[in-house]
């Protein structure tokens, strides 16, 4: 990996954050605020949340078996991603190369920010390898951008490559695991000190089902967090979304639960949707959704809205030429699927 000075963009290497009035004064034992022109008025909202909630990662460093040093929260992955761009992507001179298909927030985030987005195509298997990707990438490749489990294909990336990757790329490689809690692989969160160029994106939108409150996490060496801490804004956070946050891993054994059900949901709704005629392949999924090959997906997919069913129609994605991209839901709701599913006429 070139010296993380040198990946940096200059600007951000030598920006001084703001300070706010919670970042100068870190004790406790205070009980008079009078320094952040707060309202005194409707507590506990009235005050700023702090900045870089330490509560919510002493509760994750836990949890996750990763130090807190090591770990920046975001709102959703999704500021994660773009602060990637913002810290080591100098608009219109650097670039960053993904796998295609995969998660669309990299291209939109690289676009906005006028960096040249680089795709390398899937195999059949919608696997990679290491030199394709560094085929593409050039002195000017801050990033590559991985998604294991990937989206929408459901399957893990191969580790080898990935581990391939680590070892000869001089940039950053993001690992996306938006999806790592209902795979069988183990997370590359605990191999942080063996890649000093990794950093992993994790999220509560999705096992952790707290989509809505908007958390995403990132985890890295402490000098990449360093430099996401300044260039975030001082409090990104809000309040409500981390105590929801603690809450929700205060209660990790019944989301555990809710993780080995829809394990289970996937393997029963593959094997039934299989048996329709109207399928034409499942793909193999570590996911909390099956790819589907159909007969004519826009067709299906329009279908099935007529019903009330949404599921995602991926047919114009590469590679996935009459697809569906559907989430387990509950048995309940797997079922109405499948019933509705077995009464469409061709
Ligand atoms: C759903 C998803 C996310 C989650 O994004 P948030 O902003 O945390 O909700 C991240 N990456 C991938 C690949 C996803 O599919």
């Amino acid at each position: 990996m070139k010296p993380l000075k040198e990946l940096t963009r200059p600007n951000v290497w030598r920006l001084k954050p703001y300070s706010s009035a919670r970042d100068e004064y870190k004790g406790v034992s205070a009980s008079v605020f009078l320094d952040a022109n707060e309202s005194p008025y409707n507590n506990p909202i009235n005050r700023y949340p702090d900045p870089l909630q330490g509560e919510v990662k002493a509760l994750l460093a836990q949890v996750k078996q990763v130090p807190a040093e090591n770990i920046f929260l975001g709102n959703g992955s999704d500021e994660a991603i773009d602060l990637l761009f913002r810290a080591f992507c100098e608009p219109r001179i650097d670039n960053v190369v993904a796998i295609d298909p995969t998660y669309g927030m990299y291209q939109v985030c690289a676009e906005v920010n006028d960096v040249e987005y680089r795709k390398v195509l899937l195999d059949e298997n919608y696997q990679f390898t290491a030199d394709s990707l560094l085929a593409v990438a050039d002195e000017h490749t801050k990033v590559i951008f991985l998604c294991s489990p990937n989206n929408p294909t459901g399957n893990d990336l191969c580790r080898d490559e990935i581990v391939k990757l680590l070892n000869t790329f001089d940039g950053l490689v993001v690992v996306d695991e938006a999806y790592i809690d209902f795979s069988d692989s183990p997370s590359f969160r605990f191999d942080l000190a063996k890649y000093p160029n990794i950093v992993v994106l994790q999220t509560f939108s999705k096992a952790w089902g707290s989509a809505a409150i908007r958390l995403g996490m990132a985890f890295a060496s402490e000098e990449i967090i360093a430099l996401f801490n300044k260039i975030k804004y001082p409090y990104n956070i809000n309040i409500l979304t981390q105590q929801q946050a603690i809450s929700v891993l205060q209660r990790k054994e019944e989301v555990a639960a809710w993780v080995a059900l829809l394990r289970q949901e996937r393997a029963r709704l593959a094997d039934e949707l299989l048996q329709l005629p109207l399928t034409e392949k499942i793909f193999p999924s570590q996911a909390n959704f099956i790819l589907a090959r159909v007969a004519d997906a826009t067709a299906i997919y329009n279908y099935l809205v007529g019903q009330g069913i949404i599921v995602r129609n991926r047919h114009s994605v590469s590679l996935c030429g009459n697809c569906l991209r559907i989430t387990i839901g509950t048995p309940e709701e797997n079922n109405t699927l499948l019933n509705a599913m077995k009464e469409y006429k061709q």
